[in-house]
């Protein structure tokens, strides 16, 4: 996604937290400063990215057909990925919905084979366990939103200590490996699914339209208003996606399960996703330069599958990050202590 659409997912995923009012204290350490660290948000896709190689440290799951002797492995069910996925997420209601793709494409096995250090899945697992350890050794402003005591942080000097602006800016940065997890063609191994033209950039180009000035670069840095009002600016681009949370409620990684389960299987989505967008009938997974552009496949005669998509995209974009966040600040939150029996 470009950088407007990556600053405004994780400024709304604030917003959706703070319409939730389950992790007050998430919202009161981001919020202040989600002018500043929304630079997080597209950091990863920034030259440079690695200091040294001079090159965008490149972040993919490019899922293909498969037919090596694992194939049950990477088989996915539809109706077992969707139960994964979770009715809130509206990536599973649509995947439920969609009669396009058939029980023998369901039936086969499909797998990623990203190079060493671009899985996207361990970049944000990599990122969120980071980020436990940053909110462990807060400074004492950051240290007072989070429960429990750290014994030894007496023994941490205080320059060592995280300071609320970078954890802000490390929580934007883990937002923008799961936002990409929601576009489709960031999951597609395809050729005309590459990120340079076509189909990519010009879905890219669409929802930069929709989210529009107010969270390019320039004009989020200089804007002087408050982090409610940027909150705000954030809800009112919903109209433009037809964007509706609900009940705002945020889960978090259920028992037995991780960020990067989670990854893997909103991955999976995306894929089938993209497959539903350019079906492999037309767009053979083994046809090397065969294009998909954006006004075919998703012109005005295919608006509502348009819209359908720019609805259930977004959300997921947005409740994504919203969900990693909290379970980051959960895990960083010692449990209260069981009542035992007799207590
Ligand atoms: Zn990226």
């Amino acid at each position: 996604m470009k950088q407007p659409t990556h600053a405004w997912i994780a400024v709304r995923a604030i917003a959706l937290l703070d319409d939730e009012k389950a992790e007050k204290n998430l919202v009161k350490l981001l919020r202040p400063h989600a002018r500043k660290a929304a630079i997080g948000a597209w950091i990863p896709d920034l030259g440079a990215a690695k200091r040294g190689t001079g090159k965008i440290q490149n972040h993919i799951f490019k899922i293909m057909p498969y037919h090596g002797d694992e194939a049950r492995r990477f088989t996915a069910d539809k109706d077992k990925l969707c139960r994964r996925i979770g009715s809130r997420r509206r990536m599973s209601g649509f995947l439920r919905d969609d009669t396009t793709l058939k029980s023998n494409w369901w039936g086969k096995a499909y797998k990623a084979n990203p190079a060493p250090g671009k899985h996207l899945a361990n970049c944000a697992m990599a990122m969120s366990t980071a980020m436990l350890d940053l909110l462990l050794l807060g400074e004492s402003s950051v240290d007072r939103l989070l429960p429990g005591v750290v014994r030894y942080i007496k023994y941490v000097d205080q320059e060592a200590r995280t300071r609320e602006e970078q954890v802000a800016l490390h929580f934007f940065m883990l937002s923008h490996f799961i936002a990409d997890a929601c576009m489709p063609c960031h999951c597609d191994g395809r050729k005309l699914a590459g990120f340079d033209k076509g189909l990519h950039k010009e879905w890219e180009a669409h929802w930069s339209r929709k989210v529009g000035r107010n969270f390019k670069k320039k004009q989020i840095r200089q804007a002087r208003m408050s982090g409610e009002r940027i909150l705000d600016q954030a809800r009112e681009v919903d109209a433009a996606f037809e964007l509706d949370f609900g009940d705002n409620s945020v889960p978090t990684i259920k028992k037995g399960r991780d960020l990067w389960l989670e990854m893997i299987d909103v991955c999976r989505a995306s894929f089938a996703i993209a497959s539903i967008v350019a079906p492999p009938g037309r767009y053979p997974y083994d046809r090397r330069n065969r294009k998909a552009p954006f006004d075919v496949v998703l012109s005005d005669e295919n608006l509502p599958l348009r819209r359908d998509l720019d609805r259930v995209l977004m959300h997921d974009a947005v409740l994504n990050v919203a969900m990693a966040w909290k379970s980051v600040w959960k895990a960083a939150s010692p449990r209260k202590k069981a009542k035992t029996a007799s207590s």
